[in-house]
């Protein structure tokens, strides 16, 4: 008898005839005789709109209270699931995360799991119910609530799948698989049996957001077996979906390429004319650091006479407070320059592939195919298996189609 975690995404069960048909499928899967642990996510577009009644009322709102609301989406869709799964005549019964109790520690917003207590789930599974658990919210020890950030529920499924030891983990999302590169954006993208662990990780960093990047974290840590399959088909269909995979030295029989990246929620800080002199890259970066913002990517041009520009990313939604950092130090004297600049309207489009290690003119294709379209690169950074370029946002798509293209991920490997 196998133990399957499943997870269902914000569109999965973004409707009540969603979730009846989430339901068909959890029933399909405990009719073979399975036990099953089924991980929710809220309706979608429910978390935005939570999030922004907060917003409503206060621009800073206290992290503590915004997770205590967002996560009232998650609790909505598991009792509805239940309810949906008893009408069919089976066993199920809804948990919040402080109910199972995953464990976390007490960064509101952005929790990370510590632990899981799985006594309750044993339990109900050896009961022969069906578990329904709220995605994306844990409790600290203190029993405040917490989220996981943002497409957080794909790590609690996972997280809860290394716990209980479960035979598999499977993502059900709106698409059939982990495709070369985002389906919507280019409709030739090929969805792939398999992908590396490593590509995995890499692609879920640099913006896939098929699957969260501390979910592809913990399934390594622990080698869970990831499946990524779509909610939307026939059950009975047993479509494969896309396996994460463990093994090392594939690299002979692997494209070098085989996947697109991108990342829309990046922004651009220019300190331009500042003065070239040691120290000058910890004087602007050790601040930022200190206000707990992640910086990216970092480019420091040629000096000349004494100055030059430095420039790097962070996320959209820190660039404020990341200028506010640089604008406070420079009015304390801690550096001089000509000014300070930020940008939001740039994007990050990078090519992945563990193939890339035994493959030179990767980037030199990457670069040349981006110019013949006139797209200027503002920046650039490199990995053993991946390559990023910093571009204008309103090219994303098109440099999106044409590298997919040049690259030939449209065709079968
Ligand atoms: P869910 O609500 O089920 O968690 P998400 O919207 O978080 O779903 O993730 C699924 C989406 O990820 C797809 O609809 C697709 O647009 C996007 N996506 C981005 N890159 C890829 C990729 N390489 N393969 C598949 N989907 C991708
Ligand atoms: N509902 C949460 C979000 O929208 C978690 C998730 O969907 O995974 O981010
Ligand atoms: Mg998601």
């Amino acid at each position: 008898m196998a133990l399957i975690v499943q997870k269902y995404g914000g569109s999965s069960v973004g409707s009540i005839e969603r979730i009846r048909n989430v339901a068909r499928r959890v029933a399909y899967h405990a009719r073979q005789g399975n036990r099953l642990v089924v991980v929710l996510s809220a309706m979608s577009g429910e978390t935005n709109r939570l999030l922004g009644l907060a917003r409503e009322l206060s621009s800073h709102p206290d992290p503590r209270e915004l997770d205590v609301v967002a996560s009232t989406g998650e609790q909505v869709t598991i009792g509805l699931l239940s309810i949906a799964l008893q009408e069919m005549g089976l066993k199920a019964k809804s948990f919040t995360g402080g109910q199972v109790w995953i464990h976390t520690d007490d960064a509101y917003t952005k929790a990370r799991i510590l632990g899981i207590d799985c006594s309750n789930i044993d339990r109900e599974l050896s009961k022969g119910v069906i578990v329904v658990v709220a995605g994306f919210q844990g409790m600290d020890k203190n029993g405040n609530i917490t989220t996981l950030g943002r497409g957080g529920s794909d790590t609690s499924a996972v997280a809860l799948a290394a716990a209980l030891k479960a035979d598999e983990c499977q993502i059900y999302t709106d698409v059939d698989g982990v495709y070369t590169t985002d389906p919507r954006i280019v409709s030739e993208a090929r969805r792939l049996d398999t992908v590396t662990f490593e590509e995995m990780l890499e692609m879920a960093s640099l913006g896939s957001k098929v699957l969260q990047i501390r979910s592809v974290e913990f399934a390594g840590k622990y080698k869970v077996k990831l499946r990524v399959l779509s909610s939307l088909d026939d059950p009975e269909s047993n479509a494969p979906g896309t396996l994460i995979t463990y093994e090392e030295n594939q690299v002979m029989e692997d494209p070098i390429i085989s996947g697109i990246a991108y990342a829309r929620d990046e922004a651009k800080v220019s300190i331009m004319g500042v003065e070239d002199r040691p120290g000058i890259a910890h004087a602007l970066l050790g601040p930022v650091a200190d206000a707990n913002i992640d910086v990216d990517m970092i480019v420091q041009n040629i000096g000349e006479s004494g100055h030059t520009d430095f420039s790097f990313t962070v996320n959209n939604t820190e660039l404020d407070k990341a200028l506010a950092v640089l604008n406070r130090e420079h009015d304390a004297g801690k550096f001089k320059a000509r000014a300070i600049l930020g940008d939001k309207n740039i994007c990050k489009v990078s090519l992945v592939g563990i193939g890339m290690r035994t493959h030179a003119g990767i980037a030199s294709k990457m670069f040349r195919t981006l110019a013949a379209e006139g797209i200027n690169i503002l920046m650039i950074s490199t990995s053993e298996i991946k390559i990023s370029v910093v571009i204008e946002e309103k090219y994303l798509e098109l440099a999106v189609r044409i590298l997919h293209k040049a690259f030939d991920l449209d065709k079968a490997a």
